[in-house]
């Protein structure tokens, strides 16, 4: 479908996820899906509980299962999850799996299909893609992530979402890649989802913003209740509109001005057709990810160089665990990513991208690291 002229963005507001869902696809303007298939994509990426903000809420995931087979479409439920994780499990953590399954709706595993490269022309950082094959069998894919913060890139919604397509660890890569030649104002990752925009998007956003996160996302924020769902064949102007409801500008977030105008749209907020026309009212701000995790535990100091996002997720994960407990040990400094030239001693060097400067520091392996094992090393030593 890709049919980006149409910006028009619904928006149900309400305390029923189930029926603003339902309600905000009956709004937008769909072609006849009789026989369709259609693949729809929630972020159930991790193996959490629902209703926390960090996946999509089941009931909206049930909304689309049940609005895409009433217009006639043969419906199925596919996810990629970051590593160490599968999508079953966490299809089934999520509470995604219990409202499929009712509905006799097939779910697969995109990490588990082959996946072929695909070329980026004229890409700025990314190259090629490997993206699951199984994707290209759908007529339509429905992005349907839940509203969060991103410690990376600001938020994640119906673009970011898509990055669930890529095949295992091709996932991790985009974290890896090198700066490019010429210099750039904006984060290496934001400029690779630019690139991958060009290959792969949504046909549908259907945004769900019932129980969404705030401050450390993408797994370690606190949970905001903005009970809207957004639906629109224009996923830009559905990831915009969604962004102006956080109370952000959208042409401040750096992957969705460059994925913009790499689409020739525009993500200022008076070109989109916004319905209803008082939205306005259902803004509320959220709060931001901090620069620096350490800012958010006292004497813990995180020398984070060009990490990724499972890296962060797990020190964070681990901080808020244990923070009370590994008081006899602080101060800390912790070091995760790629990017280091040296790691100071008397660090703890978490993941294995930081093995080759880890040097004579206790090191955490794992890709992800597991926080249990953050806890192990401390201890032992
Ligand atoms: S070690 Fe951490 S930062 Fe490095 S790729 Fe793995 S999860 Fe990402």
């Amino acid at each position: 479908m890709n049919n980006n002229n149409n910006s028009f963005v619904a928006i149900c507001h309400g305390n029923d996820a189930y029926v603003n869902a339902y309600k905000a696809l009956e709004k937008i303007n769909l072609p006849d899906l009789t026989g369709k298939k259609i693949l729809l994509k929630p972020n159930a990426g991790r193996k959490v509980l629902p209703n926390k903000g960090i996946t999509t809420n089941p009931l909206v995931v049930a909304a689309a299962c049940d609005f895409f087979k009433d217009a006639g479409a043969i419906v199925t439920v596919g996810e990629g999850t970051i590593l160490g994780v599968t999508p079953f499990d966490c299809l089934e953590s999520t509470g995604i799996a219990a409202e499929v399954k009712k509905r006799a709706i097939p779910m697969i595993d995109l990490d588990a299909a082959p996946a072929d490269k695909t070329v980026i022309k004229d890409s700025v950082v990314l190259n090629h893609a490997r993206i699951s094959n199984v994707i290209f069998d759908f007529d339509y894919i429905v992005s349907i992530p839940v509203i969060k913060t991103h410690m990376h890139c600001k938020v994640t919604l119906s673009l970011k979402n898509m990055k669930g397509c890529l095949k295992g660890r091709e996932k991790v890569r985009l974290h890896q890649l090198p700066q490019p030649e010429i210099p750039v104002d904006e984060k290496t990752l934001d400029l690779a989802i630019a690139d991958l925009s060009t290959i792969l998007k949504p046909d549908i956003a259907l945004i769900d913003g019932s129980i969404c996160m705030e401050g450390l996302g993408p797994s370690a924020g606190t949970t905001k209740n903005l009970n809207v769902v957004l639906a629109s064949t224009n996923y830009l102007a559905a990831d915009a509109v969604s962004v102006s409801l956080m109370g952000l500008n959208p042409e401040e977030i750096p992957h969705l001005r460059l994925a913009a105008a790499r689409a020739g749209e525009s993500i200022f907020i008076d070109d989109i057709d916004i319905d209803p026309p008082s939205w306005q009212e259902w803004i509320q701000p959220f709060e931001l990810p901090p620069k620096e995790i350490s800012l958010n535990f006292p004497k813990v100091e995180v020398l984070d160089c060009e990490s990724c996002s499972a890296c962060v997720s797990t020190l964070t994960m681990f901080l808020k665990r244990n923070y009370e407990d590994i008081a006899d040990y602080l101060p800390m400094k912790f070091a995760i990513g790629k990017g280091h030239n040296e790691i100071p001693e008397d660090t703890l060097c978490v993941g294995n991208c930081t093995i080759k400067k880890c040097g004579k520091n206790t090191l955490v392996k794992g890709c992800p690291p597991v926080a249990s094992d953050i806890l192990k090393a401390l201890t032992d030593n």
